[in-house]
């Protein structure tokens, strides 16, 4: 037996069977490559969904966080701690926002989103409504906001006070604003339900229904934020400012830190013992944070996103002309890529996703529609180009 499978079957011995695994143990990244446990190479177009996003072990990062790690790993909010100010003045300085909650993950900065958006509301106020085909994360609030029956079964009862509107629909919206609505909650693009982006339009009247009812809206940028669509955060592309907004994913490249946004006014809600978290902006995650921003900030590393977007789609789209039975389009910002498959392509979505993964090539099948593609931000065009090649051949094989 491989290495590689030897961990394999001490993994699936040991673990609750929650997830679906590629076989391969993975010890080692860097840049837009991984190695498993035999050695093998892959062509990482994952990023640890959407996680590592300047590559894996980007050498700044890894230098804060043996830097922090070597003088102060946690002391908990009892304090303040350096890494996680720097890291709020980075967010606030360049958003919308002026104060932020520190948190762990993208579930945990939505729940915090959802207590703000209740406490900020006042009583009777409580009512939060989100869109069909959302993700908001696993905890029971962020599943009860999450938009897809299948992540409710065998849950409930789920916590009240969240509906679902049907995408691209605003009158559906409309109709479920009643005396009991507080904010209204939205990814800019859905990236779990198959990069599916929601047009500008759409956002602005979803923006015009808020104000008209005075509703918070709450931007759950957790995959869409962080460079990952060209801009540091995706509404900055639509002419539509949230009053609320959480990060994570990407905000940390691989260390587990989460963050939500907001106003002074709308902060001020918040008040000491209303939320916490005892791990929240550790400071290694923190500094980690801190490399993560001042490397996307720096000089041309954000246009650099747009210009291999532009890139990649056009290698995209050829492949869909060019197979036409399997994929109908292309979908999708920045570096958050969808190939829409047809009917027929969705019956071979998974084989695809493995045969590609056969050919040391990472991708995904996302919402059972379309194949996802979401590679190191720091991506080069002969990574684009090794990719579309494999593609290529992997479509050949199931077009015949
Ligand atoms: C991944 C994701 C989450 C959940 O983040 P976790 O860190 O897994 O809790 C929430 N919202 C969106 C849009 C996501 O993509």
């Amino acid at each position: 037996m491989s290495e590689n499978q030897q961990w394999i079957t001490r993994s699936k011995k040991v673990f609750i069977g929650t997830y679906n695994r590629f076989p391969a143990t993975m010890v080692k990244g860097e840049g837009c490559r991984l190695w498993d446990a035999d050695g093998k190479e892959y062509l990482d177009f994952l990023s640890g969904i959407a996680v590592c996003s300047l590559g894996h072990c980007h050498p700044q990062v890894t230098e804060a966080i043996r830097k922090q790690a070597g003088e102060l790993v946690h002391v908990s909010n009892l304090f303040h701690t350096k890494p996680q100010i720097e890291l709020a003045e980075l967010l606030t300085e360049n958003s919308f926002a002026d104060k932020v909650f520190l948190a762990n993950s993208g579930a945990e900065a939505n729940e915090a989103a959802i207590k703000l958006a209740r406490i900020h509301s006042g009583p009777g106020r409580y009512e939060i409504i989100s869109l069909s085909g959302s993700f908001h994360g696993r905890t029971l609030a962020t599943i009860a906001a999450t938009g897809q029956p299948k992540f409710h079964e065998g849950f409930e009862p789920l916590p009240t006070g969240f509906v679902h509107a049907e995408f691209d629909n605003i009158q559906a919206i409309e109709n479920l604003i009643n005396a009991s609505t507080c904010a209204i909650f939205c990814e800019p693009l859905q990236g779990e339900s198959g990069v599916r982006p929601l047009s500008k339009e759409y956002l602005k009247a979803i923006k015009a229904l808020c104000d008209k009812h005075n509703l918070l809206l709450i931007f759950d940028e957790v995959q869409t934020g962080i460079g990952r669509t060209g801009t540091l955060f995706a509404y900055e592309q639509l002419g539509v400012t949230p009053d609320i907004m959480t990060s994570a994913k990407a905000l940390g490249n691989g260390l587990p830190i989460g963050a939500m946004l907001t106003t002074d006014i709308i902060a001020k809600a918040l008040v000491p013992g209303t939320h916490a978290s005892t791990f929240g902006g550790n400071p290694v995650a923190a500094a980690g944070g801190v490399a993560v921003l001042k490397t996307l900030l720096g000089d041309g590393f954000l246009e650099s996103i747009q210009e291999k977007s532009i890139y990649f789609i056009q290698k995209l789209e050829t492949l869909a002309e060019k197979f036409p039975t399997l994929a109908q389009g292309v979908r999708g910002k920045g570096l958050l890529l969808g190939l829409v498959l047809t009917d027929r392509g969705i019956e071979h979505g998974m084989a695809i996703v493995q045969n590609l993964f056969e050919k040391g090539i990472l991708i995904n099948f996302a919402g059972n529609k379309v194949l996802r593609f979401i590679p190191p931000l720091i991506v080069s065009h002969e990574e684009i180009d090794n990719l579309i090649g494999k593609l290529t051949d992997t479509l050949e094989s199931f077009a015949v």
